[in-house]
């Protein structure tokens, strides 16, 4: 063949060209193939019918297509056999993920109400101050990272309250961000943290989204369970019309119990968080009371530095503090249907995520198993697990956090590491644009800028706390 400059004629391009197209084509629908190869997890099963000692869920696409004791499956399916719990991913509908970076802030005094501990000179050195810094150094997206992580080593696949910075692909589903969920027949999930300060703009949206089958959910009536300031709360949300369907209300504190039968009556649901009730106020909502008047009532854990770390913990802690009741007020299926399904519907996705029920995204948690030798069911296990005993978390089918063990059968995208406990455990690494891709990077990154403020990073969680 003459060599000229352009021996390329075009009969050269289309056999070229359409040889290598097939070969491209046939990469990525490997790749694409690869990840969205049918798997089988085995394990005792957490359904909304109860629990399946001996189950199996099929993963394909993402999606559960097949749940329960005898399902069959496609020929060369890879079947694992976890040995563990397999329940679907919690649903986190209360944080505030950048400020997950601090350790736990004991405060030496029980407040009134959030304003109070909002205007300390001690609140502003600790964690106000750093904060702002921090953000102003352009590492909100290290710190919603970093947080993400901590998300999923506590068995959330579903998390509110992140940063609305563009930080690439999330670990975590971002409800109020961008759900990834495609047409759920869902409208838009709304979190405010200062619904009286909204602006006529914010109110507007708030209000388009409750007419387009969307929620919101808002912080009204924190403080003490007597605080007057924080029962006002209630009469001023009723006056700005937002005492209505497709509200959810974030600490309730100090309703009374009438307060939460105009709750029900006005399809407005509720969000529990006791740890960090109990630790900034002395007391927490009057569950007992929402509980009798049928509201729709979740638990999720609040910020770390006074919530628990995760939603696991948090279950852990509304297990504990029921068990402390005169009479207990829920059952350990109770909490964790408020940590999966209840919370999924609270949001209009019980058909999307919540459930290991065909159908649902694959969003789902495999923990080891506790207390069975003593008679406990695996709802008693789940209310009693730690963070160590998160072997596996999946979110849409993808393995984004686990145990080397089980992770290396699960095969897929290299995974980096991080201490949990004293454990090892395997997780994506960061994946923000132009920035450290270790997850030692972040962190060690996000510590020296907290030194700055005389503040550490903290744990990842804070194991026995
Ligand atoms: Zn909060």
């Amino acid at each position: 063949m003459a060599y000229s400059r352009f021996p390329f004629t075009s009969g050269f391009w289309t056999a070229h060209v359409s040889r290598v197209a097939w070969w491209i084509l046939l990469f990525c629908s490997a790749v694409a193939f690869a990840q969205d190869a049918p798997i089988a997890l085995r394990g005792i099963l957490v359904t909304p019918d109860g629990i399946v000692p001996h189950g199996t869920v099929l993963i394909e696409n993402g999606k559960i297509a097949a749940a329960g004791a005898q399902i069959s499956l496609p020929a060369g399916v890879k079947s694992i056999d976890t040995h563990g719990i397999i329940a679907p991913g919690l649903i986190d509908l209360h944080n505030h993920l950048t400020w997950n970076v601090f350790p736990r802030w004991k405060p030496v005094e029980e407040f009134g109400n959030r304003y109070d501990w909002q205007q300390k000179p001690v609140y502003k050195v600790l964690m106000d101050a750093p904060h702002h810094a921090l953000l102003a150094e352009g590492l909100e997206c290290e710190m919603e990272w970093f947080a993400e992580v901590k998300a999923v080593s506590e068995g959330e696949t579903s998390v509110v309250g992140g940063t609305k910075e563009d930080c690439g692909k999330r670990l975590a589903r971002n409800l109020d961000y961008d759900p990834r969920l495609g047409k759920t027949g869902a409208g838009p999930v709304v979190y405010d943290v200062f619904p009286f300060q909204m602006t006529t703009d914010e109110a507007k949206s708030a209000n388009d989204a409750l007419n387009a089958h969307g929620t919101l959910l808002i912080h009204v009536a924190e403080g003490a369970p007597r605080d007057a300031s924080a029962a006002r709360e209630l009469p001023m949300l009723k006056s700005r019309g937002l005492l209505r369907k497709g509200v959810s209300i974030i600490h309730g504190v100090a309703l009374k119990p009438e307060d939460f039968g105009e709750m029900a009556a006005s399809g407005v649901g509720f969000i529990w968080s006791p740890r960090s009730n109990l630790e900034l106020y002395g007391g927490t909502a009057d569950v007992a009371a929402a509980k009798a008047a049928h509201v729709h009532m979740v638990l999720a854990p609040d910020w770390s530095p006074t919530g628990s770390d995760g939603a696991l913990a948090e279950l852990q802690y509304a297990a504990a503090w029921n068990a402390a009741q005169p009479h207990p007020i829920f059952s350990d299926r109770e909490l964790v249907e408020m940590a999966t399904s209840g919370a999924a519907a609270l949001v209009g996705l019980e058909h999307s995520i919540g459930s290991v029920a065909p159908g649902d995204a694959a969003d789902l948690l495999v923990l080891r198993p506790h207390g069975a030798d003593a008679g406990k069911d695996a709802y008693w296990s789940v209310t009693h697990s730690n963070a160590e005993d998160v072997e596996l978390v999946l979110i849409g089918g993808k393995m984004v956090y686990g145990d080397a063990a089980l992770t290396g059968q699960i095969g897929g995208d290299a995974m980096d590491r991080v201490e949990i406990c004293d454990v090892e455990k395997s997780v994506l690494p960061p994946s923000i644009p132009d920035k450290s891709a270790s997850m030692r990077t972040l962190q060690a990154g996000l510590d020296t800028a907290l030194r700055e403020w005389g503040r550490r990073l903290a744990p990842l969680p804070e194991c026995g706390q």
